[in-house]
């Protein structure tokens, strides 16, 4: 990471960035913000390397008249076709909802968190009175990261990958990292060679000493097992046996305010992990505190499955105190904004 004290124009950039608005009216959390301004950094990155990830083939059969029609169309401020059409679909799986991400939303509304820039072509400004402007105004419209921003990251690369990460810490469980980065093509290879200091905040020490708390009394809490398939591997490291592939997960993510209590934990292997992160699988509530695991129908797997499907409708293995169990409210969480969806 950066050393930002040093330079108080790339703080005030990393403030404005982390400090967006990410929760709708009805308190919903929309990590779709965060998504589209990864997307963005990794597209000034892409044009500082002159990279085309985007093939020219995949464009929008109307790209090429709208970007005619936009005069003032740059490589910095992209036409709505291509966000609709291209960054929609790659954004997608990292959806919180069922429902797939409409990138609208993100598009338009991040204009009011100082960090993005929205243009439109036609003579008629729509008021901004904060309401979405009407689909007319959208489909002559442009948008991209403000000019002073886009410069500053394209000047220093490094600085971008280091933003990058901050969101992704900020927005997203650790599990979605790479995944996410893929997705938004950020061109990870091409910045390995640049020098960027490891200059870690307070704030940065003190997350991980928390987490590591965490870890340990979950893991305890579950006598040091996988909650889904009792995966339970150690390794004798100068003489301490340490867990191997074994994590404690949040089921509200911590990232959007869930605490690192053992009743918001759940001890998993590694794949289980990931799998729930991503919305494969969640709790479904039965007697007594209990639960089973609910595989999602949006998941398919081969019939030879040792994952889910063998697991499915399964009673978990859990903490043997009551109040260590899964607490109702942070498991109705998961299956309303992660999971994929299923009976
Ligand atoms: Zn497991």
């Amino acid at each position: 990471m950066i050393q930002y004290d040093n330079n108080e124009k790339l703080r005030k950039i990393v403030d404005r960035f982390l400090n967006i608005k990410t929760h709708g009216g009805n308190n919903n959390p929309s990590p779709h913000k965060p998504l589209l301004l990864i997307w963005a950094i990794s597209k000034c990155l892409q044009d500082q390397f002159s990279l085309d990830t985007w093939q020219q083939s995949l464009l929008p059969h109307n790209f090429i008249k709208d970007v005619t029609k936009l005069e003032a169309t740059s490589k910095r401020l992209m036409p709505y076709s291509y966000y609709k059409e291209i960054v929609e679909k790659e954004l997608s799986p990292f959806s919180m909802f069922k429902t797939k991400i409409r990138i609208d939303m993100p598009y338009w509304y991040l204009t009011f968190d100082g960090v993005w820039e929205w243009n439109t072509s036609t003579d008629l400004i729509p008021a901004h009175t904060g309401r979405q402007p009407i689909k007319q105004y959208y489909r002559s419209s442009s948008a991209g990261l403000l000019e002073d921003d886009y410069n500053a990251i394209s000047a220093n690369p490094g600085f971008g990958l280091s933003l990058i990460y901050s969101l992704l810490d900020k927005f997203f469980p650790v599990t979605l990292h790479e995944d996410i980065i893929d997705a938004a093509h950020v061109p990870v290879h091409e910045l390995q060679s640049l020098e960027t200091k490891d200059g870690q905040s307070q704030e940065t020490i003190e997350r991980k000493v928390r987490s590591s708390i965490f870890r340990k009394k979950v893991i305890e809490a579950y006598t040091k097992q996988c909650a889904v398939c009792r995966h339970s591997v150690w390794i004798s490291d100068h003489e301490n046996l340490s867990p191997l592939a074994l994590e404690a997960a949040h089921i509200k993510s911590h990232c959007w305010s869930g605490p690192d209590e053992i009743c918001n934990g759940l001890a998993l292997c590694s794949t289980h992990h990931t799998l729930f992160d991503r919305g494969a699988y969640t709790l479904k509530p039965v007697s007594d505190n209990n639960y089973v695991m609910l595989v999602s129908d949006k998941v398919f797997v081969r019939t030879n499955d040792i994952w889910l499907a063998q697991y499915n409708n399964s009673t978990l293995h859990l903490p043997q105190y009551q109040e260590q169990r899964p607490n109702p409210e942070y498991v109705e969480w998961h299956t309303q904004f992660v999971f994929k969806g299923g009976q």
